[in-house]
């Protein structure tokens, strides 16, 4: 059973799942970049490490969630890096969302180091994070998924396991090319909605209800009403991620023309200023084109149903 685990990259998904290792009971190390945000874990016990390769040298298990392909380059691979410090009998998983050309590079350096890999990205967001309520998907050497299931269920609500290594990662970018065409679809009906001067609480509603409806919907849709982009799901991340799928799409040849269109909006708004909002906010472009601003008129939660069919 693994009791010690180093988690590194402490950011919106990163900072949730060690909180959730920690109150599990587990023993650990956490090191991140910028290192004030490793303060709140020391506090609850942690130990905090300087550098990647010092903070995985005691662990069973090795976690790492991180903005993008770069910073696994420089964490992983880089001076003082994980592989600079591991050692033969250690896992290493990475959470973070990257190509799963990625995931096989980092396979095969870990392999050389008798080291197993699993790729392990996640769906949910910021608060799926802190309540342990991911959507977790695995893939690598099936006994290596057997010791570390344990774990993740800790951190997850679901976990499936996907095979070879490079799988998971790649159902990462298909859940995501179907997250950004969604939250276009959202921004788009908005500002349709607005410009027809439709109630949107009651449009709301109607997405809240409707055979098209989806948690994604709903929540984005709520918070867009009331101007709330505090992000739980960056832009930037999301236009990388666009980014990500559209590497991988063209390598096998998948056409993917919507998320083509999806990938410009989501560049204009970054290139507006939006990028370290929520993905959400990728409305803002389209805002700025139609001349309006999508926003509740009256307060949120009053229902507009008036006759429930029996
Ligand atoms: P985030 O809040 O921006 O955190 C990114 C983390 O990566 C931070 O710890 C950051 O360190 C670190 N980092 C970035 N560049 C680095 C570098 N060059 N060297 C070392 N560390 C570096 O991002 P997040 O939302 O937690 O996302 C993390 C990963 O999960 C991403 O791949 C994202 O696509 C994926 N993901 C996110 C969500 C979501 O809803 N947020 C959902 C599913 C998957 P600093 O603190 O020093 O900046």
């Amino acid at each position: 059973m693994i009791k010690t685990i180093s988690y590194l990259g402490l950011g919106t998904m990163g900072s949730g799942m060690a909180s959730n290792l920690l109150k599990a009971g587990y023993e650990l190390t956490v090191w991140n970049r910028s290192a004030e945000k490793c303060e709140p874990f020391a506090r609850k016990g942690a130990r905090v490490a300087d550098t990647p390769a010092n903070a995985i040298r005691d662990a069973e298990l090795v976690m790492y969630s991180l903005s993008n392909d770069q910073a696994v380059e420089e964490v992983v691979f880089g001076a003082k890096g994980i592989l600079s410090g591991i050692k033969a009998g250690q896992i290493a998983m990475d959470m973070s969302t990257v190509l799963p050309a990625t995931s096989l590079r980092e396979q095969e350096a870990y392999a050389k180091h008798g080291v197993d890999f699993l790729d392990v990205p996640v769906f949910g967001s910021k608060q799926e994070s802190a309540d342990a309520k991911l959507w977790i998907m695995a893939a690598g050497k099936r006994d290596t998924f057997e010791k570390v299931k344990p774990i993740l269920e800790q951190l997850g609500q679901t976990v499936h396991y996907f095979g070879k290594n490079g799988n998971a990662a790649a159902m990462k970018l298909v859940g995501n090319l179907i997250v950004a065409l969604e939250m276009e679809a959202l921004a788009e009906g908005l500002v349709l909605a607005q410009k027809t001067g439709l109630d949107l609480n009651t449009v709301m509603e109607v997405v809240k209800v409707a055979d098209f409806r989806s948690p994604l919907l709903v929540s984005n849709g709520q918070n867009i009403l009331k101007r709330d982009f505090s992000p739980s799901f960056a832009l930037k991340l999301m236009l990388k991620d666009a980014g990500l799928i559209e590497k991988f799409a063209e390598s096998l040849q998948s056409p993917i023309p919507a998320l083509r269109v999806v990938g410009k909006n989501l560049e204009s708004a970054v290139a507006l200023g939006f990028g370290k909002e929520n993905a959400s906010a990728v409305i803002k472009a389209l805002e700025k084109e139609a001349g309006v601003e999508v926003k509740a008129r009256r307060p949120l939660g009053r229902s507009q149903v008036l006759a429930h069919k029996k």
